[in-house]
């Protein structure tokens, strides 16, 4: 069994599998989050895409 967390996120760029979510949000990044997108980096050629929010948040209860 592998949680969503632990697939691999594939990069458009090199192919490569090894990237990371990216820890610097930009405002870019909070729009694209309404559509379920969120940014990732490559580790081997740095590049930045998005891809599809693989765990969603759990509701919020106000
Ligand atoms: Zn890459």
């Amino acid at each position: 069994m592998t949680t969503p967390e632990d697939l691999p996120i594939r990069c458009p760029q090199c192919g490569n599998r090894d990237a990371r979510r990216s820890d610097r949000p930009s405002v870019l990044d909070g729009v694209m989050r309404l559509f379920r997108r969120v940014p990732y980096r490559c580790r081997v050629c740095k590049h930045r895409f998005y891809d599809v929010w693989l765990s969603p948040p759990p509701p919020k209860k106000r």
